[in-house]
């Protein structure tokens, strides 16, 4: 189904003629038409765009137009109301957003005690594992607000179809209160939040991540960047797969091994949980991140050439550079049974599984992982500990008060 551009009072003003009996309050439309709610859209602009870049859900809402079939929903270009979230194509998509609320929680209910002891105490940890907790909350405070603005401001706009958009809105939320949980651990232990805030300014390998991912968030929040050319459609898929592959797939695995070791270890326990929340979240948002990508390659055959693959290979490889550097600078002594060296391996075997989840080849054969662990975090359940250790209650549809 397609959007048609007519002025909408014209079409009801035809069907009154055309049908005899109208259906809506004739006098009333009659009114708006006098006085005009707003000035006049650009309809010819606002169509023809629409017509090569598909909708973006601010379309002119056409009375008695034809209703949508899950045939007319697309990832991208699509050209149907994006304003129905029914009848569902992409039932994918939707159980993840329904699984992402089932795992609902708030950095507040997490008890910091602990970790507040022993970070004031000075002989409670070594300056290295003290590093490890600045540098990781320095990268991750801003990284996961520049993952909020890249969904906001870069993504959303792109993705044309309503399902998509659900999960999109439940992860731009996530991605709040990842910040959240940072800025709850900093306040928590009385951190310097300048010094914190500001790393992605200041320390280089911290720096160096951000500013990679910036460059493609610019490319698709540029306002005038459209989809509907095959160069468009491969920019987004790029851009997807440095923000969902890359920036949530690689650049904070190093961090959450790091810190999620020292929960093991039992030190900074209230930390280790608030990133083994966060860990549960982003497996989340990367594998849906995987499931738009391969759904656009499905949609779009032709987008996915030598020419983009390579260039893609070129991106996780460089990326797996930059973080084995942040590994290197977080962690230049070994610590906690960790050292640079493993980390290294890990990045290998984890760019290899990224590879493969969207189809491309291994870059690093032989790759072993040297945190089996990790996947027996990630595999977390909310019932596993969550109830025992929260110490807050956030208000819940059965418990609201105003
Ligand atoms: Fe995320």
């Amino acid at each position: 189904m397609l959007l048609n551009w007519n002025d909408p009072l014209t079409s009801i003003r035809q069907k009154k003629t055309e049908q005899g009996s109208p259906a809506v309050d004739v006098d009333r439309f009659s009114i708006m038409a006098d006085n005009p709610p707003s000035p006049a859209p650009a309809l010819g602009d606002a169509a023809r765009d629409a017509m090569q870049h598909g909708v973006t859900g601010l379309e002119v809402v056409e009375f008695g137009a034809a209703r949508i079939s899950v045939d007319d929903k697309q990832m991208i270009n699509c050209r149907a109301d994006l304003n129905q979230l029914v009848p569902f194509k992409y039932k994918w998509a939707w159980q993840k957003y329904l699984d992402a609320c089932a795992n609902h929680w708030m950095p507040q209910e997490i008890n910091m005690n602990a970790d507040i002891a022993l970070w004031k105490n000075p002989e409670g940890l070594t300056e290295d594992e003290r590093t490890i907790i600045k540098r990781n909350l320095g990268f991750f405070a801003s990284a996961d607000s520049l993952v909020a603005n890249n969904l906001v401001l870069a993504v959303y706009r792109h993705i044309t179809n309503p399902e998509c958009r659900q999960y999109l809105l439940r992860q731009a939320f996530e991605e709040a209160l990842h910040t959240h949980a940072y800025q709850y651990c900093v306040e928590s232990l009385g951190l310097d939040e300048a010094e914190v805030f500001n790393m992605y300014r200041e320390v280089p390998s911290i720096h160096d991540k951000a500013a990679w991912a910036m460059r493609f968030t610019q490319s698709l929040g540029d306002p005038t960047f459209s989809t509907g050319t095959p160069a468009a459609d491969q920019r987004l898929l790029r851009d997807l797969i440095a923000f969902y592959i890359v920036f949530e797939g690689i650049f904070f695995y190093v961090g959450f091994v790091q810190v999620l070791s020292m929960g093991r270890r039992n030190k900074m326990t209230g930390c280790a949980e608030q990133f083994q929340y966060i860990l549960r979240d982003e497996s989340m948002h990367m594998n849906f991140g995987i499931d738009v990508i391969n759904q656009i390659k499905i949609e779009n055959q032709h987008l996915w050439t030598a020419d983009l693959r390579q260039e893609i290979i070129g991106i996780i490889r460089n990326a797996v550079e930059l973080e084995t550097r942040y590994a290197y600078d977080s962690m230049p002594r070994g610590v906690l049974g960790l050292n640079a060296r493993m980390f290294e391996e890990y990045l290998q075997f984890i760019a290899n599984r990224r590879c493969a989840q969207i189809g491309l080849a291994e870059q690093f054969p032989g790759a072993t992982n040297p945190f089996p662990w990790m996947s027996e975090i990630m595999d977390l359940k909310k019932e596993k500990n969550f109830f025992e250790t929260r110490v807050t209650e956030y208000q819940t549809g059965g418990s609201l008060s105003w």
